[in-house]
């Protein structure tokens, strides 16, 4: 039996925080786990950042709920979930992903919770666990389910490199070069292939 985890920015969704910083104007915000790796580094000067600026939960919020999943995304996910198990890990908040999930269908989402002041300010984040996609990996494989994981970063490449297939999707360059032990996918139709292959052709 399989178990497919899928990476949610850049795999099925656009980056939020890069939508965010077109719409308020604030470069500094385009920075992800892509030129940042270290995620409590990005996550504690994105929150400085939205402090500087008086923004809250709110302001994120109307920019998500404008946003769409990628082209195809939804259909991708509906043919994958008739096929094997398909648990979404993402880096991202809870807070922040309910209308993007909405769109998918509501697929199972492991993620990270913020901690808002009553005024909508967001002081803090709280991640469930460190390095969570490869634990998440290694906890399926303790419940004896073979792996299969997609994603497009940095954040993805412990998570790929635990599953017992990873594939990459639409990565940058420099991943590619870092990691070239995993196949590269650049559209829906490679990925499922992709799956197909790492599944044996089924
Ligand atoms: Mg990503």
């Amino acid at each position: 039996m399989n178990i497919a985890c899928l990476d949610l920015e850049g795999v099925l969704v656009p980056e939020i925080w890069i939508l965010f910083a077109e719409r308020t104007g604030i470069d500094e915000l385009r920075m992800t786990t892509r030129d940042e790796p270290d995620y409590d580094v990005l996550m504690k000067r994105r929150l400085e950042i939205l402090s500087e600026h008086s923004l809250g939960l709110r302001d994120i919020q109307e920019v998500i709920g404008g946003m769409a999943p990628l082209p195809g995304a939804r259909e991708f996910t509906d043919w994958l979930r008739e096929r094997c198990q398909v648990v979404i890990l993402s880096d991202t908040f809870y807070q922040f992903a309910a209308p993007l999930m909405r769109q998918l269908g509501h697929p199972t989402l492991f993620c990270h919770s913020l901690e808002v002041d009553p005024s909508g300010k967001v002081v803090d984040y709280h991640l469930r666990l460190t390095d969570p996609k490869r634990r998440a990996v290694e906890a399926f494989q303790n419940l004896n389910f073979r792996t299969i994981a997609a994603g497009d970063s940095y954040n993805d490449t412990s998570m790929l490199s635990a599953a017992d297939a990873g594939i990459l999707f639409c990565p940058p360059q420099n991943v590619i070069d870092e990691f070239p032990q995993f196949p590269v996918t650049r559209t829906y139709d490679e990925l499922r292939e992709a799956f197909l292959a790492a599944n044996g052709g089924e």
